[in-house]
């Protein structure tokens, strides 16, 4: 008889381990399986040969493929549970896709995508060349490819591919949101054969059916997805590449919670590209002498893009509108006149509090997180959100003593009534961040593209990997709006927006113009994203990190509770929070700052109050400690490497 330790998709009892169970076969490390749990059965997977243990086994029921999971998902499976200490049942079914025990009639090759038309080849320039001999010859696992916007990254990684392929390896691609229409899954397509795409508008049995095909194939694949395609079973994968690497959609924030990015790592070499790239990741690939700049335009063109920064608190800028300046109507007029088209940007997650004076720009920060500060208008204070502190509602403003301190904020709706207000026979279309919205830009993409609006108006979305040929004018409402949410990575957040938005300006198909609108035009964060300057946002970035002790010179561990009554959260998470504090004196943990319990950004939801706690370590390790220690409970929520502190 043989002895296996298998990981179940399933919990049983609380327990979350491993279970041994036994087989007349010899079975292989990484094989699926189906087996006895409790009254039922679930899958699993073969983690280990053990000995024969000393209580009674039952024995695994079938084995659902011959095929074991290739290394690199078996290296996953443990390095997640352990790192991020999530449910080991919940890595294996972010691991195996939905009904894979379902019998599925074969479709005849659903999932590959056939190579286009050949468009012209680019011959790579000398920049990119040298780009990707510098990434080749880096002997880190993962190299940071910072790239500005039109540097052609894309061109480098079809490259990269190429190679990989040659050696007879695997490529895994991910992009932060998978539209059809974006450049890169366009460019793939025209380079290589069947391709896999997943994308999260195929159903159930497609996605089976690519998993079950890229499981027993051996021949190297490419496949492009969101963060979840780093789960595809590809043997022998050579490379992981991330596009637009800052996304925040490379964070899952449910079990299992994790970074694409830190998983990437352990599974393959990884290049990370981006113009954009987070601070905390270009400080450790620097660190790792891991970063490949290429600050080169692919195209070279003599179209110029002249930026106009507006100062939103001189209202003299506002005469026409309240929210859009003379000089951005101007500009939208002469595109209307030209036939060209406008993008107008704005960020409508920006309704967050923003508390400021009208008269010399002055805003409220915390003293000891320089965070803005929100106003609980119920408590009537004002609060950090980062680390609890109260603060007195100003009534006037402490810089220049004017009553005149104001909270802002309008969504794009409004900006959209305002447009056919003052431009009654423009072509205006609207895209907001909802997914349905997504679905739509994909839709009439081409017409987008085409010119066939006038204005265009979106949020974020339309920011990102779209190519507007006949864009000649482009507003941003408020470059300020996500500077005002309470937390830590709003200001790299803002810096990659803007930056982002400027580059659909910037591709050189037009002569364009720019306009910024901001409430604070003198802000470092806006100053460095209207003038390109990654390396000085970096340097003021990394220095107020350092000041206020965050990632990447600390590690975070927030804990928070939700409970029906406030009383009861808050009861509980003062419990927590002695317990935390007694215990890490007993083991006499250094370098800790541990919080006090502070309600949450969101305090009241659907669920009842959340109440938090948030722990700063320099070591990661004493933060898992601390973590192991604490007592568990259904309404206790935790999250190492948080990247928001909501
Ligand atoms: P990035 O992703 O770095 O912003 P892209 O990969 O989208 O840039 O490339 C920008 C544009 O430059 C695309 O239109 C692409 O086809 C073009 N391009 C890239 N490399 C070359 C090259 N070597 N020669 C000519 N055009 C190129
Ligand atoms: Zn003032
Ligand atoms: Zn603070």
């Amino acid at each position: 008889m043989n002895y296996y330790l298998v990981a179940p998709a399933k919990t049983f009892h609380q327990t979350d381990n491993l279970l041994t169970y036994e087989s007349e076969e010899k079975l292989a490390i990484g094989q699926i399986v189906e087996i006895p749990l409790g009254k039922k059965s679930c899958i699993g997977i073969v983690a280990d040969k053990t000995a024969q243990p000393e209580f009674e086994t039952k024995a695994i029921l079938r084995t659902i493929y011959d095929e074991p999971l290739p290394k690199q998902l078996m290296k996953a499976l443990f390095w997640l549970a352990e790192y991020y200490r999530c449910p080991l049942s919940s890595v294996v079914q972010a691991i195996l896709p939905r009904g894979i025990t379902k019998k599925r009639r074969n479709a005849a090759n659903p999932l590959m995508s056939n190579k286009l038309d050949k468009t012209p080849e680019n011959p790579l320039n000398a920049a990119q060349q040298a780009a990707i001999a510098q990434i080749e010859a880096n002997p880190a696992n993962t190299v940071l490819l910072h790239g500005i916007t039109g540097s052609g990254k894309t061109n480098i990684y079809i490259e990269l591919t190429k190679h990989t392929l040659a050696k007879g390896q695997s490529v895994i691609v991910l992009v932060p949101e998978i539209a059809l229409t974006s450049q890169i899954v366009r460019n793939f397509q025209q380079h290589f054969q069947d391709i896999i795409i997943q994308h999260s508008a195929q159903t159930e049995a497609v996605r089976h059916q690519i998993w079950q095909k890229c499981l027993q194939s051996d021949q190297p694949q490419v496949v492009i997805g969101p963060r979840s395609a780093l789960f595809a079973p590809v043997k022998n994968l050579g490379l992981i590449i991330i596009d637009e690497a800052h996304e925040p959609a490379y964070q899952q924030d449910q079990n299992p919670k994790y970074s694409a990015l830190r998983l990437a790592a352990k599974m393959s070499k990884t290049i990370l590209g981006t113009a954009t790239p987070l601070i905390a990741d270009y400080y450790i690939c620097k660190q790792h002498n891991a970063v490949i700049e290429l600050n080169e335009l692919a195209i070279q063109n003599d179209k110029t893009a002249s930026i106009k920064l507006i100062d939103l608190k001189d209202r003299g800028n506002f005469a026409r509108s309240r929210m859009l300046s003379n000089q951005l109507i101007k500009s939208i007029q002469e595109s209307l006149q030209n036939h060209t088209q406008s993008l107008i940007f704005h960020n409508r997650r920006g309704s967050a509090p923003l508390t400021v004076c009208d008269q010399c720009g002055w805003q409220s920060l915390c003293e000891s997180c320089f965070l803005p500060l929100v106003l609980h208008a119920d408590e009537f204070k004002m609060r950090c959100h980062t680390c609890g502190r109260t603060y007195p509602v100003p009534t006037s403003c402490p810089k220049c003593h004017n009553a005149s301190i104001h909270h802002k904020g309008f969504g794009t709706k409004a900006i959209e009534d305002e447009l056919h207000r003052l431009f009654p026979h423009a072509n205006i279309a609207r895209f907001d961040a909802d997914t349905d919205a997504a679905q739509t830009l994909d839709k009439v993409y081409d017409d987008v593209r085409a010119g066939n609006y006038d204005i265009v108006v979106g949020t974020q979305m339309i920011a990102k990997g779209f190519d507007f040929p006949k864009l000649t004018t482009l507003g941003v409402v408020q470059a300020d709006s996500q500077l005002s949410l309470p937390d830590f990575s709003s200001e790299e957040r803002s810096y990659q927006l803007i930056t982002q938005v400027i580059g659909r300006a910037k591709r050189g198909h037009q002569n364009s113009q720019i306009i910024i609108q901001s409430y604070q035009p003198e802000n470092p964060i806006i100053q460095h994203a209207v003038q390109n300057n990654y390396a000085d946002f970096y340097s003021y970035l990394l220095d107020k990190r350092h000041k206020s002790k965050l990632p990447p010179y600390t590690f975070l561990l927030k804990f928070s509770m939700t409970y029906k009554t406030e009383s009861i959260a808050v009861a509980n998470i003062r419990t927590l929070y002695k317990k935390i504090t007694q215990y890490a004196r007993k083991e006499q943990i250094q370098q800790l700052a541990i919080t006090p319990p502070m309600p949450a950004f969101h305090e009241r939801t659907g669920q009842g109050f959340t109440w938090q706690i948030i722990l700063k370590a320099k070591s990661r390790a004493d933060l898992l400690k601390i973590f192991d220690a604490v007592d568990k409970s259904p309404y206790l929520h935790f999250t190492l490497d948080p990247i928001t502190l909501l």
